[in-house]
């Protein structure tokens, strides 16, 4: 039977076949990517083949078909260790709010860079509409115009009001979407008001005093009922920025790899090197200085978390 995993435990798999069945799988045998070490074989948007148990609703996962991309997330525990907490994604929207809780630059910036490193197109959604005072509107046009210039698309969305819902939900359609976002952001509040029969659990603001714990969850996927999926990444902080290497970096900054073809070294870091074509653009005030402390900061490995 062949069918996409819908649901990941790390030790049991939730695939669902073409009808809408969903089977409990585990994993037998050995399934690995090359150059890499992960926690877990097979995530969640995999395409696999299973063998159903004789009388037994359960099965157990024979193939793992190629991903057109995956995402993963160093482990926690174990640094060398990776976990992959999905694969063939169309999109990845990240929630976002800039009041209660903020959501910082460079916080976007990391997933922004995470997407491009990936290959999966990327969108911010900032949240909470219904809170923002004129300033925080004005606050809101700069990082849409910073952004969208980029070309990642931004939406203006309320999760509590319901601003923007079906615009939203229209760009879902058909598609397989990644969602993320730090706690508190309305992620769980966007996601039941997008598929209103889901009702995720919302935690208030004051109970994610455990957030800096480690927790045990892993993606889920569910079908829309338009056509298309959602992932939602319940627990996952932040998309990790694993393996990238230093002289790549800026390859993962559409403002710096569209310029530093002209830098006049070919290795040039657009740090402090003469005839760097990243520093004069910053200079000139056509790179945006947030973006680049956000380059330096990944660059330098300064993990400031916030
Ligand atoms: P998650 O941690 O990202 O899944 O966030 P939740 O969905 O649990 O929401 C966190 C808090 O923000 C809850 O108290 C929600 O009621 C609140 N919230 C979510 N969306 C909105 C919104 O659009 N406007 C306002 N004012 N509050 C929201
Ligand atoms: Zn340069």
């Amino acid at each position: 039977m062949h069918g996409i995993v819908t649901k990941s435990t790390g030790s049991w798999y939730q695939v669902q076949t073409a009808d809408g069945k969903r089977y409990d799988c585990r994993i037998k045998g050995k399934f690995r990517i090359k150059g890499l070490t992960t926690t877990n074989p097979v995530a969640v948007g995999d395409k696999v083949d299973f063998d159903l148990e004789p009388d037994q609703d359960q099965g157990v996962i024979t193939k793992l078909y190629d991903r057109s991309n995956y995402i993963i997330r160093k482990s926690i525990n174990l640094s060398k260790q990776a976990q992959i907490i999905a694969a063939n994604l169309d999109q990845a929207f990240l929630v976002v709010t800039l009041a209660s809780p903020r959501t910082s630059l460079g916080f976007i910036d990391r997933f922004l860079v995470t997407a491009e490193a990936y290959d999966i197109p990327a969108s911010l959604v900032f949240n909470k509409l219904d809170m923002f005072s004129d300033e925080g509107l004005e606050i809101l046009a700069e990082y849409k115009a910073m952004y969208e210039n980029l070309g990642y698309p931004c939406h203006q969305v309320s999760a509590l009001e319901g601003t923007n819902i079906q615009h939203l939900t229209s760009l879902l359609k058909d598609k397989i979407t990644l969602f993320s976002g730090h706690s508190g952001v309305g992620k769980s509040s966007l996601m039941n008001a997008i598929l209103p029969d889901l009702q995720l659990r919302t935690t208030e603001i004051s109970d994610w005093s455990d957030k800096g714990m480690h927790t045990t969850t892993f993606a889920e996927m569910y079908d829309l009922p338009g056509g298309g999926n959602i992932i939602d990444t319940p627990g996952i902080r932040e998309l990790g920025i694993i393996d990238i290497e230093q002289q790549e970096l800026s390859h993962f900054f559409p403002e710096m790899r569209q310029r530093m073809h002209d830098c006049r070294f070919n290795n040039c870091r657009h740090i402090n090197e003469p005839g760097c074509a990243v520093l004069e653009a910053l200079e000139n005030g056509e790179i945006e200085p947030s973006r680049y402390e956000s380059y330096l900061s990944i660059y330098h490995g300064n993990d400031t978390r916030s």
